[in-house]
């Protein structure tokens, strides 16, 4: 893959200016055709983590007897709209994530996007504002789109639970399945013609791959939700970005970020 020589501005730039792509940058990444390519086969969806031993495993979950708080897959099929979808999962205490949450985090953006971010849950700034991706790795995300002559609100942002896993763990697939249906009938709703899975839980529950994504980012995969394909690149975390905010890792964002704009730019 090419690599753009104008890394993303530092986010803890003071001005929170937005640093728009340079010619360099417009014309180091992959080359339209690989950017217009992604393989056409379907990526099994077969998670080979072992479980842990019986000694760790967590109590059952009990849902509450609360009816109407978990939905049911046909009333979530039944939502035509976002807003319906919102108002029908909000209340939904279907996981052990639920009742732990200050927020229910459903997603947000423009309605019909054709640029979908999907990441792994909710952090702290989340379940206190209720919105994806607003604490400082939202920050960089922003920057990142708004880089890509896009704003944030072009775009669809959307996370793999809805409910903040304790100490921001990572969600377990247990509590990453009993919310899928609901990131199924967003995606099914929004249509975007590109996903883009942000770490390794969006890319392991939603698409079924689990090669860590140092391995796989920036390699096109799909998926098939309510019988539609669509393309999906997997790319780092903003928050490993932070973490890891390297020359490397910025060029390896910024170049599978281009891809996937390559991809909703082409002519239909
Ligand atoms: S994480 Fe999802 S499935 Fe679990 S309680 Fe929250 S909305 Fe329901």
């Amino acid at each position: 893959m090419g690599l753009v020589r104008e890394p993303l501005v530092s986010v803890q730039a003071p001005d929170r200016t937005v640093q728009a792509k340079s010619p360099e940058a417009q014309t180091s990444v992959q080359s339209p055709a690989q950017a217009r390519t992604p393989p056409r086969e379907r990526v099994a969806a077969v998670n080979p983590q072992a479980p842990p031993p019986l000694a760790a495993l967590p109590a059952p979950y009990a849902p509450p007897d609360r009816p109407g708080a978990c939905p049911s897959a046909a009333e979530v099929a039944a939502c035509t709209s976002l807003a319906d979808l919102q108002k029908a999962t909000e209340g939904c205490l279907a996981c052990p994530l639920g009742p732990g949450r200050l927020k229910f985090v459903f997603g947000e953006g423009a309605p019909k996007a054709r640029l979908m971010f999907v990441g792994e849950g909710p952090g702290r700034d989340e379940d206190l504002q209720g919105r994806p991706f607003v604490g400082k790795a939202g920050e960089l995300l922003d920057k990142m789109i708004g880089a890509l002559g896009l704003r944030r609100e072009d775009t669809y942002i959307a996370n793999v639970v809805k409910c903040r896993p304790p100490d921001n763990r990572t969600p377990t697939s247990e509590e990453a399945k009993a919310c899928l249906g609901f990131l199924h009938r967003q995606i099914e709703l929004v249509q975007p013609a590109v996903l883009v899975t942000l770490g390794a839980t969006p890319l392991r529950e939603l698409v079924g791959v689990s090669e860590g994504v140092t391995k796989v980012r920036g390699q096109w995969r799909r998926v098939t939700v309510g019988g539609r394909e669509i393309p999906v690149m997997p790319t780092f975390h903003p928050a490993y970005v932070l973490r890891q905010y390297t020359q490397d890792v910025r060029r390896a964002v910024w170049a599978d970020l281009q891809a996937a704009k390559a991809w909703i730019d082409r002519p239909e």
